[in-house]
């Protein structure tokens, strides 16, 4: 094909374009080459012929033709084409890229083209653009924070790490200034190694703390040709295990150093390699000086013996007792502990050595304190007592030894409850803590059977558990303070002479009796009175009065059970008790009491019978309570002596009453003599052998405003009792002196008075001289009055009453003995006193009246009376046929209502007129 032809302008062109290395060519309107040099044929591969007249189009890669369509349209707008990379197809099929610029010329209607082959170019710069991105790539994948700056400290390159790291998101940063995006950089240490690394050019490691992100970082800063390129590695986790070590190992040092025992570790040399400050004053060297010394330098002796060391190693410890020297050469005892560790491949020995020089010190301390405890145990006169906590002796002295009858070895090993008859374990128990028991008292059992009292002091040692772990008890004799205490127990409860309880024990007994008595069952409570004591004690006296209480302590004794109550309550009165199934077992008891006391009793050498009188209540039938019980038995013992003594008697209600009236007598009586309720009756006494009237008796009566008439029977007793008879009968001597007097004016004759004197009244010291001023006050003559005494008056105190009765008699005053026949009505006494007159009691002569035997025993006892001077009086003559019986019998003088009654003075004087007329 041949080539266009080419306008005149285009020659120029054309001319010098085969020179140009690039690709030149000339196209027409429609594209078509119409030139094109050599440099297009060899880039294209086509000769130059080859290309003209081709359509360009057909040059171009298949996948570019829209693109030179829109390029046409541009040129031939007048837009010219600069530098535009479009791939083409070389003849031999490959792909090529040419860079390409082109102009349209309006006047020549032609297109001038040039290009560039951009192939390898294109290629390379691929290359480039990989290579950054697998750079870029790896740089976020390290997991480190990287950046580089210029030496302007322009951001270069960052990855997000970076960005997260300095708090910013570093790519939209890249080329500013590092300290405008991470202000807290500025003046940190971190910059400061940057800079040292730009000026020096070498690289830089350091640690440094990030404050924004609290974390510890590790920098490594490489100095490049354009600035630094920087890592930051987070190491934090890292410092955190490495300071937790370090933590640990000061503890260990600390521990090591402040360590109470001294510490030496020696290497497998036997060189001290670490000593700590215990170490350091023990043995008075520096650290400094320990390390390197020999273990062997501060020992006595060569301690680590190659068999010691073979045992280490097989992994034994040794604990030795040894003497260790200080660096003064003085040593001191040690314990010490060795053992061996491995660390780092090497083997180490470490020795802990306890100085044992306090604790020998305090030691021999103890031994001695011991050996003084020991001294004074041993001479303590207090029984000294250790055991273990189950009760088995472990150590005594020779003081509990003594007291306890055993020897020392057969002490060792028993139990304190075989020592004790009841150790007291329950005092020692009741203190938890370490008190101590104080005064507890307690008995031990000695050697030959006794029992030995001793006040117990005792303490037991307890684990920090509070389990007893040993008991020790100091203990004193007291068995002598216990005897007394007895004694007093005794005394305050029992009664001296009989040895029975008292009435305070009698109380506290029988309360208890009451208490337990079962439902169903009865309490017996019996008042014995002695019938006869009272006239044993006046005649014999009082020491066989006592013998006889005794002996009938001793019966009651015998025919009393064991679980009984027997007590005395003064006198002789006497309280048993029983209990029982009622009544009937109590009449079977009373009667057994009542023999007991029938047989005589053979007291100074005279038989005499003591006889008594019981009164029993019942409980719950006749008393509920102790008090109502002993008030009732009193009562009816009370009953049982009125009823005629020598018997017993169950108290029943009525005698409740009798008291009641007797005590409503003794009350009326008392203001009975204010109110002059009294009066003196006469009655005459006979000579039996004139008949004539020789005396008169004195007899009182007492007009109650309350109770009306009452007799002397029913109401002395109760004034002697009351002590009453004291002024009543000064009152009867004075009126009947008084009487007596004005009755001998009147009737101008001699007249005797006997006025009834009780023993009360004996019994007073003034009664002499009571007796002398009534007589002086009254002007009678002394031997106009006789005194009438009973029996057992006379032989209250007999001395004394001896003496009395002297002094009597000098005044001229006659004595008569009362109621003769009633009591001991014994003459041999009689002798002691100078009485005058003897008056037969009514009962005495009775007894003998009409019969043959009875006559002659008063026949008898009258011989006996007038051989001892005395006249005999018979009293309370009824009959004719007594009166008759006395005269024979010879009696001297009687009285009674067949001669004439008591009666008031008026009718005396009366009676008196007519009997001397008739
Ligand atoms: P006594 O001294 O033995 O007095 C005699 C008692 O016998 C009197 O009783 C008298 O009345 C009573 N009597 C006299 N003749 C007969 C008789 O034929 N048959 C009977 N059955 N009895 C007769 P009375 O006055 O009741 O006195 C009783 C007792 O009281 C006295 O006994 C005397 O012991 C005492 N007594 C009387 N007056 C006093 C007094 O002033 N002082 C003291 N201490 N005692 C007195
Ligand atoms: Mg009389
Ligand atoms: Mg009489």
């Amino acid at each position: 094909m041949n080539a266009p032809a080419l306008p005149a302008s285009a020659a120029d062109y054309i001319a010098h374009i085969d020179l140009a290395f690039e690709l030149m060519v000339v196209l027409d309107a429609s594209g078509r080459i119409v030139r094109a040099n050599a440099a297009a044929g060899d880039i294209l591969g086509y000769s130059p012929v080859e290309l003209a007249g081709r359509p360009v189009r057909e040059l171009l890669h298949p996948d570019e033709r829209a693109a030179l369509d829109t390029l046409t349209a541009d040129l031939l707008a007048g837009r010219p084409c600069h530098e535009r990379e479009l791939r083409w197809r070389r003849k031999d099929g490959a792909t090529i890229y040419l860079s390409l610029s082109a102009r349209w010329s309006a006047r020549a209607r032609l297109v001038y083209a040039s290009a560039r082959d951009v192939t390898t170019h294109r290629a390379a710069r691929d290359e480039l653009r990989r290579s950054r991105e697998r750079m870029n790539d790896m740089l976020e994948s390290i997991g480190d924070a990287f950046f580089a700056i210029d030496r302007d400290w322009r951001i270069t390159y960052a990855n997000r790490k970076a960005g997260a790291f300095i708090g910013v998101d570093v790519a939209p940063n890249v080329g500013r200034h590092l300290l405008e995006v991470a202000p807290a950089l500025e003046g940190t240490a971190i910059v400061e190694h940057y800079r040292r690394a730009l000026a020096s050019g070498e690289s830089g490691f350091f640690e440094a703390y990030w404050q924004p992100s609290a974390t510890w970082v590790e920098v490594r800063c490489y100095p490049t040709p354009d600035g630094l390129s920087v890592y930051f590695h987070d190491v934090t986790a890292k410092r955190v295990a490495l300071d937790a070590v370090r933590k640990s190992e000061q503890r260990f040092r600390n521990l090591f150093q402040e360590a109470g025992d001294s510490i030496v570790i020696a290497d497998a040399d036997l060189r001290i390699i670490a000593a700590n400050g215990r170490a350091c004053a023990r043995f008075g060297y520096t650290e400094d000086e320990f390390i390197g010394m020999s273990v062997s330098d501060i020992d006595g002796h060569h301690a680590y013996t190659s068999g010691m060391l073979d045992s280490l190693r097989a992994g034994q410890t040794h604990l030795l007792r040894m003497a260790k020297r200080r660096k003064d050469g003085t040593s001191f005892p040690a314990e010490v502990h060795i053992s061996r560790f491995e660390d780092g491949g090497q083997e180490y020995f470490q020795a802990i050595i306890r100085d044992l020089t306090e604790r020998e010190e305090a030691e021999r301390q103890l031994r001695a304190s011991e050996r003084r405890f020991r001294e004074v145990i041993e001479m303590t006169p207090a029984g000294y007592v250790l055991a273990s906590a189950d009760g088995r002796v472990l150590d005594v002295n020779p003081a509990l030894c003594a007291l306890s009858g055993h020897t020392r070895t057969a002490l060792l090993g028993r139990t304190l409850d075989e020592l004790f008859v009841a150790f007291p374990w329950h005092g020692l128990a009741a203190h938890d803590a370490d008190a101590p028991v104080q005064g507890v008292e307690a008995v031990l059992r000695h050697a030959q059977g006794g029992a030995v009292h001793v006040l117990f002091n005792g303490s037991v040692r307890r684990d920090p558990c509070g389990n007893v772990e040993s008991v020790t008890g100091l203990m004193s004799d007291i068995t002598d303070r216990k005897q007394a205490e007895r004694r007093l127990q005794q005394l305050a409860t029992h009664d001296t002479l009989t040895g029975l309880p008292n009435r305070a024990l009698l109380q506290e007994r029988v309360q208890r009796m009451l208490d337990e008595c079962p439902h169903g069952r009865a309490v017996a409570v019996m008042f014995l009175d002695l019938d006869r004591f009272k006239e044993v004690n006046d005649s014999f006296g009082h020491e066989l009065g006592d013998a006889l209480l005794c002996e009938v302590a001793a019966r009651l004794r015998k025919v009393m059970r064991p679980g009984d109550v027997i007590a005395r309550l003064g006198g002789d009165e006497f309280v048993v008790a029983a209990e029982c199934a009622g009544a009937q077992d109590a009449e079977v008891i009373a009667a057994k009491l009542l023999d007991a006391l029938a047989l005589p009793v053979l007291v100074g050498g005279q038989e005499v019978t003591a006889g008594g009188s019981i009164g029993i209540s019942m409980f719950p039938h006749d008393a509920g309570t102790r008090e109502l019980l002993f008030q009732t038995a009193d009562t009816a013992m009370y009953g049982a002596k009125r009823a005629g003594r020598n018997r017993y008697r169950f108290f029943e209600p009525a005698m409740t009453l009798a008291a009641q009236a007797r005590m409503a007598l003794e009350m009326a009586l008392r203001p009975a003599l204010a109110r002059a309720e009294f009066e003196l009756h006469y009655q005459p006494r006979i000579d039996l052998r004139t008949m004539n009237v020789v005396g008169i008796e004195a007899l009182i009566r007492w007009n109650s405003a309350d109770l009306g008439r009452v007799s002397p029977g029913e109401f002395i007793a109760i004034a002697e009792e009351t002590g009453l008879i004291l002024p009543i009968g000064r009152w009867v001597l004075n009126e009947a002196c008084r009487q007596t007097r004005g009755l001998i004016d009147r009737h101008g004759r001699t007249i005797r008075v006997s006025v009834n004197v009780s023993a009360r009244q004996l019994a007073q010291p003034g009664f002499v001289d009571e007796v002398r001023a009534a007589l002086a006050d009254t002007g009678l003559p002394a031997d106009c009055l006789e005194v009438e005494l009973t029996e057992s008056a006379l032989i209250e105190d007999i001395p004394r009453t001896a003496a009395m009765l002297d002094e009597l008699r000098a005044l001229g005053v006659k004595l008569a003995v009362d109621d003769f026949g009633t009591g001991y009505s014994g003459l041999a006494y009689l002798r002691r006193f100078h009485i005058d007159v003897l008056k037969l009691d009514r009962s005495f002569v009775l007894q003998a009246d009409g019969r043959i035997s009875a006559f002659d025993f008063i026949k008898a006892f009258v011989d006996m009376a007038h051989a001892l001077k005395l006249s005999v009086v018979a009293e309370g003559v009824e009959t004719a046929e007594v009166l008759d019986f006395l005269r024979a019998a010879d009696c001297d003088e009687v009285q009674g209502y067949l001669m004439a009654r008591p009666m008031p003075l008026e009718a005396l004087e009366a009676w008196l007129v007519a009997a001397t007329e008739g």
